[in-house]
């Protein structure tokens, strides 16, 4: 089925280079985007320059473009569109939506994990104290369609955990920009790590604030390693060799379940991504991790 208004994107964040599992969601994301005649865009999470660095960005786009996967339009970079962040934190803000919040974490402990409402309500006096701003959730059920694990239920328990959008450091931060740029860019498929399938119904809550509608959503198990953890920068997940960029992405195949018989043969990278392109079958993903 060729779609033209499908809009998918892979987003890191720069926090380390590129390993196995980030490859194997970029894999994912960019296969049902090219299997449905879409657009496929590559954006940079560079929002935090204390974590992330400049170096990891050039080896993550430099990992990608080895491995063949490379961005319909120009790549996007969060760091770029600060005053649009601003704008809508400061709408968000006017609109009731959001709130100015000094808590600390031992504040937060002696409430029960809970803002004071004084704080939710955005009476907290400021002074001179460092503040961040929170978006202010709703308690609701939530309840949506995953395009690979179905039907999904999330109860978001309001003052529990209303994410933070602007940093008591001044960054922006991630629930905000991610659900700003997928609007911005118009993209209507998100396919990402199962990692982040808690953050679904925030996120959900954070684009009707801004007046959109939430985009479809697929959640591909996270690649585990020895010891059943995450692979991950913090884990100690090694850098890709981009150099034997044809066999990372056998195996990214391999992990996300393809027909590895329809895929032998193919003489380059190119003709590879084709071929799984125009075999990619979701269904076959083993649903093991989550
Ligand atoms: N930048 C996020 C990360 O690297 C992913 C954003 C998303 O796909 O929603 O974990």
């Amino acid at each position: 089925m060729t779609d033209s208004h499908y809009r998918g994107r892979f987003a890191p964040s720069p926090t380390g280079p590129l390993h196995f599992g980030s490859l194997v969601a970029a894999v994912a994301s960019y296969l049902e985007a090219r299997s449905r005649g879409g657009t496929w865009l590559v954006r940079i999470e560079d929002l935090d320059p204390l974590r992330e660095s400049p170096e990891a960005t050039q080896r993550i786009l430099a990992s990608l473009d080895a491995h063949g996967l490379r961005s319909d339009e120009p790549v996007r970079f969060q760091s770029e569109h600060h005053a649009h962040y601003h704008t809508l934190i400061d709408q968000l803000l006017d609109q009731g939506l959001a709130y100015r919040c000094t808590c600390s974490r031992k504040q937060l402990r002696e409430h029960d994990g809970r803002h004071p409402q004084h704080c939710r309500e955005g009476h907290t006096r400021l002074g001179d104290q460092p503040f961040a701003v929170r978006f202010l959730l709703r308690d609701e059920q939530s309840e949506w369609h995953d395009q690979l694990l179905g039907p999904q239920m999330q109860q978001v328990r309001a003052e529990l955990d209303d994410p933070v959008i602007l940093r008591k450091e001044g960054f922006y931060a991630y629930q905000l920009a991610v659900v700003a740029d997928d609007i911005d860019q118009g993209i209507t498929h998100v396919v990402r790590g199962s990692d982040l399938l808690d953050m679904t119904a925030q996120q959900q809550q954070i684009y009707r604030a801004l007046g959109a509608n939430p985009p479809h959503w697929m959640h591909i198990p996270v690649v585990l390693n020895d010891a059943g953890q995450k692979l991950s920068k913090q884990n100690h997940a090694p850098a890709l060799d981009d150099r034997i960029a044809e066999d990372n992405l056998k195996q990214a195949l391999a992990a996300l379940g393809q027909n590895q018989r329809l895929l032998a043969g193919a003489s380059d990278i190119g003709t590879l991504l084709d071929r799984a392109a125009a075999n990619w079958a979701p269904e076959r993903i083993h649903l093991t991790a989550r």
